[in-house]
C-alpha cells in the first residue's frame, strides 16, 4: 500500500491523503491528475507525493479511483511553490493548481438518472396516490434519461436519496455514476517516414513515386524525418491515398504523432544584434553573469531610462543561462506582448521559446504548456500568469516593467505576479531581475535596504538625449465658450509643425471611450452602474453607457436614475473624443486610435502598430496601451492631453502611478535618430508627479513618495489587507464582519 498526498480541486485548506496499491507505483509521479473521492462526489485531485508509511493520526484513508494522466502536468520542483502560496495567500492550495494549469482539465464525477419505460408507470403510480405530489417526482414520470442538473436537484435530502435507491432495487430506475472528459485536448496527426528500403520503380504508380518524392523532399523540416499528412496533402491531394500500399511494400513507415498549435501567428519586429554592449549594459551583465554563475538566489533591481537597452541585457543574460543548461522565466505585462522583447526572444533562442498569454485558445495553451513540462521549450514569456509554468530547474526569472499594475491579479486566486516571480526564484535557487525605467517605490525601497541589489543605466543607447518635456497649465488656457478646450493653442500648433515635418505624433490619454461621464444637468446626478456604484463611461462607438469595472452596459439614451429627466450631458473627454476632436483639426492626417476597444485581440493590436510603424499613421491617439516598450523611430513629438486622469483616485500609489505613467509615454518620443518633443496638458503643473516626470528625476520622485508614505504609515512601512465579506443577506454578513 501507498499513501498518496494529494491536493483536490476543490476549496479545502489541507493536503489529503489517499491510499493506492503498490503495484501502481510507476505511474505515481507527482504532478499527475488523479480522480479521488471527496464526501459524497469525485473530483480531480493532483499528486504531491507518494509515501509507503501512513502519515499519523486516526483517520481511514479512501483508495484512489483512478490515475487520469500517463505523464505530470507540472514538475515536482514545483510543489514547495504551491505550497508557499497557499500558505501566504491563504488560498486553498488544490484551487492555486487548478488555476495555474491550463483550463479544461478538471474532471469530475457526475451522477445522473436513467429511468425505465415500466419504472416510469410505476413512479406515476405512486406519484399519483399522494395528495400533493412533490415536484421533484416529475421528472421521473417518464422514461428516458434524467441529466445531472435535474440529477443534483432531486437529489437534495438524504431521504430523496434514500427512496431513488430503493426504486433502483427494483429495477424502476438505474442511478449512473460518470467523469467528465477534458475540455482540451492533444492535438495528433497522421505521419509517415521514408525507410531505408530502396523503391522498386517500375513497380509503382505515378501517385505512388510522386508521394515517395515529396515524403523524401520534406522530411528535412523534421530531425526525425517525419512529414504530417496535412503537409503533404497541402503540396499533392493525392498523396494520402498511397498511404496504404507504400506502407505494405515497407517503403514508409506510418504513425500518429502529436503535434503543436502554432501560438505566435503575426511575429512582431525585433532588431538586430548589436555589435557592442553600452558601458553601462556591459556593468549590468557582468553583475548578472556572475550571480548566474555563483548559481545563488539573488535578485536585482535593474533600473534603466527609457531606450537604455534593458532588452539587450535580459537577451545577453538569457542566453547565458541556456548555455548553463538551465531554463529561463520572462513576465511581462499582458499589453506589453507583441512587442520588440517578444519578437527579440522568437528570433535569437527561436524554438526553445514557448509564449503564454491571454489571446491563446485553450489547445495552443495546452500545447505551450505541455512543450514547456516535456523539457522541449526552456525559455517562457509571457503574461503574470507565466509565473506557473511548469519549467523545471530555473536559472533565471525576468520580470519586465517590474511596476506595473498588471502584475496583480485581482479576482479568483489573487495574487501579486513580481513578488511571486522572486519567490519562485528564491525556491529555484535562481536569479531574479526586475527589471524597469520607473521601479515601484516599494521595490526600491527593498534596493536601499539591501534586499535587492541595485543596478542603474541612466544613459540612453547611442548618447540619444532624454525628450524635452513642456508643460501647458491648463488653468491659464482662455476658454472662449463654456468648456475648456481639449487642446491649448500651443498644443494644435506643435502637432502642426510635426506633420508638416513628415513626422509622427502620439496623442496620449489614459482613459477609454468618448466621455468620462453623464450627467444630469437637472439634478446633477452622474449615470452610475447598478452593481458597482462607479459613473459608466459613453462609447460613441455602439452608443454604450459601460461599466469599467464590471462591464455593466446602458444604452446612451437612457433616463437619470435619480429624476428621470432624459435631459443628459457627456462630461470629461476619452480617446474616442480626442480622436474626433483631431479629425475636425486635421483633416488631413491619417489618425489612428489603439486602446483597449480598437485593439481587442492580438491581431487588431499588432495591425496597427504595424501601422504605426510603417509611417501609414500620423498621429495615434490611444491609452497606456501605446506606451509598451514600442519603437517608433519617426514619432518626434509625443502629446499627453490631461496628465492628472490618474491623480484623483482614492489610491496611495495614485503619484507613483502618474510619474510611471508620464515617464512611460515620455519615453517614446525621440527613440530614433530625430531629437523628441513632449508636451503635457495639466490643472495641477506644480504636482512633483509632474515635475519630477519633467525632469526625468526618478530620485526625488522616490524621495517625495517615501516621506509621504512614512508619515502617513503606507506601504512599504506597513501592510495593506483588504478584508471583504460577500453574501445573499445583508444582516448575516455584516454579523459576520462585525464579528
Ligand atoms: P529599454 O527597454 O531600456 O527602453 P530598448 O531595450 O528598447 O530600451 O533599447 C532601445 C534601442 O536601443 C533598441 O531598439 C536597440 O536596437 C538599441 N540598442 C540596444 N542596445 C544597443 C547597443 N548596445 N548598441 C546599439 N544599439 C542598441
Ligand atoms: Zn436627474
Ligand atoms: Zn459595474
Amino acid at each position: 500500500m501507498l499513501y498518496l498526498d494529494v491536493a483536490a480541486a476543490s476549496p479545502i485548506d489541507s493536503i489529503l491523503t489517499y491510499g493506492a496499491p503498490a503495484s501502481l507505483a510507476d505511474r505515481l509521479v507527482p504532478g499527475v491528475r488523479l480522480l479521488v473521492p471527496l464526501g459524497r462526489s469525485t473530483v480531480t485531485g493532483y499528486l504531491l507525493g507518494v509515501s509507503p508509511t501512513k502519515p499519523r493520526g486516526e483517520f481511514s484513508v479512501r483508495p484512489v479511483i483512478d490515475i487520469i494522466d500517463d505523464e505530470p502536468l507540472f514538475p515536482a520542483s514545483m510543489i514547495g511553490f504551491f505550497k508557499w502560496l497557499a500558505d501566504y495567500y491563504h488560498y486553498p492550495i488544490g484551487e492555486i493548481i487548478k488555476s495555474a494549469l491550463p483550463a479544461g482539465l478538471t474532471r469530475k464525477g457526475v451522477r445522473t438518472i436513467e429511468v425505465f419505460e415500466e419504472g416510469a408507470g410505476h413512479i406515476k403510480e405512486y406519484a399519483d396516490t399522494l395528495p400533493r405530489p412533490p415536484s421533484w417526482i416529475k421528472p421521473l414520470c417518464r422514461p428516458g434519461p434524467v441529466g445531472a442538473e435535474a440529477t443534483r436537484a432531486i437529489r437534495k435530502t438524504r431521504k430523496r436519496i434514500e427512496t431513488l435507491r430503493q426504486w433502483q432495487d427494483k429495477g424502476w430506475i438505474r442511478l449512473v455514476e460518470s467523469v467528465t472528459k477534458d475540455k482540451v485536448r492533444e492535438k495528433k496527426e497522421v505521419c509517415v517516414r521514408r525507410t531505408p528500403l530502396p523503391a522498386p520503380e517500375d513497380r509503382l504508380k505515378p501517385s505512388e513515386r510522386k508521394t515517395l518524392r515529396l515524403v523524401t523532399e520534406l522530411a528535412g523540416r523534421d530531425t526525425a524525418g517525419w512529414v504530417g499528412r496535412r503537409d503533404l496533402n497541402r503540396v499533392y491531394r493525392g498523396a494520402s491515398a498511397t498511404f496504404n500500399r507504400l506502407a505494405d511494400l515497407g517503403l514508409i513507415e506510418i504513425c500518429e504523432r502529436r503535434v503543436y498549435r502554432d501560438p505566435f501567428g503575426m511575429r512582431p519586429p525585433s532588431y538586430p544584434v548589436p555589435d557592442r554592449l553600452t558601458l553601462e549594459q556591459r556593468r549590468a551583465m557582468d553583475a548578472i553573469v556572475a550571480a548566474l554563475d555563483n548559481k545563488k538566489f539573488a535578485t536585482f533591481l535593474l533600473h534603466g531610462v527609457t531606450g537604455s537597452g534593458k532588452t539587450e541585457v535580459y537577451l545577453r543574460a538569457a542566453a547565458h543561462c541556456l548555455a548553463q543548461g538551465r531554463s529561463v522565466l520572462t513576465l511581462v505585462p499582458e499589453i506589453a506582448l507583441a512587442t520588440q522583447l517578444e519578437g527579440n526572444f522568437l528570433d535569437r533562442f527561436g524554438d526553445t521559446v514557448a509564449l503564454l498569454h491571454s489571446g491563446l485558445s485553450r489547445g495552443e495553451r495546452l500545447d505551450q504548456w505541455l512543450r514547456i513540462c516535456r523539457g522541449e521549450a526552456r525559455l517562457v514569456i509571457g503574461a503574470r500568469s507565466a509565473l506557473f509554468a511548469p519549467l523545471s530547474d530555473i536559472g533565471l526569472v525576468i520580470v519586465d516593467e517590474e511596476h506595473d499594475a498588471a502584475y496583480k491579479q485581482e479576482d479568483g486566486f489573487r495574487y501579486h505576479g513580481r513578488d511571486a516571480a522572486v519567490l519562485r526564484a528564491s525556491l529555484e535557487t535562481a536569479v531574479c531581475v526586475l527589471g524597469s525605467a520607473t521601479p515601484s517605490v516599494v521595490s526600491r525601497y527593498h534596493a536601499d535596504s539591501g534586499k535587492y541589489t541595485l543596478i542603474t543605466m541612466r544613459k540612453r543607447v547611442a548618447d540619444r538625449p532624454m525628450p524635452e518635456v513642456e508643460v501647458i497649465d491648463l488653468k491659464k488656457v482662455p476658454t472662449i465658450t463654456r468648456h475648456p478646450p481639449l487642446f491649448a493653442p500651443s498644443f494644435v500648433k506643435a502637432i502642426q509643425r510635426t506633420l508638416a515635418d513628415g513626422n509622427q505624433a502620439l496623442v496620449f490619454l489614459n482613459r477609454r471611450g468618448y466621455a468620462n461621464l453623464m450627467l444630469c444637468r437637472d439634478c446633477g446626478t452622474p449615470v452610475q452602474c447598478r452593481r458597482c456604484q462607479i459613473s459608466l463611461t459613453l462609447h460613441q462607438q455602439g452608443g454604450r453607457l459601460v461599466c469599467h469595472y464590471c462591464g455593466f452596459e446602458l444604452p446612451a439614451r437612457t433616463l437619470c436614475a435619480a429624476c428621470r429627466s432624459a435631459n443628459l450631458v457627456p462630461v470629461g473627454s476619452g480617446t474616442e473624443k480626442v480622436e474626433e476632436e483631431l479629425a475636425v483639426k486635421f483633416p488631413d492626417a491619417r489618425i489612428a486610435r489603439l486602446d483597449r476597444d480598437t485593439a481587442a485581440d492580438r491581431k487588431a493590436y499588432m495591425t496597427i502598430l504595424h501601422a504605426v510603424r510603417n509611417r501609414d499613421i500620423d498621429i495615434l491617439v490611444g491609452t497606456q496601451m501605446i506606451t509598451k516598450g514600442h519603437h517608433f523611430p519617426h514619432v518626434t513629438l509625443v502629446g499627453v492631453v490631461w496628465a492628472d486622469a490618474g491623480l484623483g483616485l482614492p489610491d496611495f500609489k495614485a503619484g507613483e502611478r502618474t510619474f510611471q505613467i508620464l515617464t512611460q509615454v515620455f519615453g517614446r518620443a525621440g527613440r530614433g535618430e530625430k531629437k523628441g518633443r513632449v508636451l503635457v496638458q495639466t490643472h495641477f503643473p506644480e504636482h512633483y508627479s509632474i515635475t519630477t516626470a519633467r525632469e526625468h528625476d526618478y530620485d526625488r520622485l522616490f524621495a517625495e513618495e517615501i516621506r509621504l508614505r512614512e508619515k502617513l504609515r503606507y506601504p512599504p512601512f506597513s501592510r495593506l489587507i483588504n478584508i471583504r465579506f460577500e453574501g445573499k443577506d445583508n444582516t448575516s454578513v455584516r454579523a459576520a464582519a462585525e464579528q
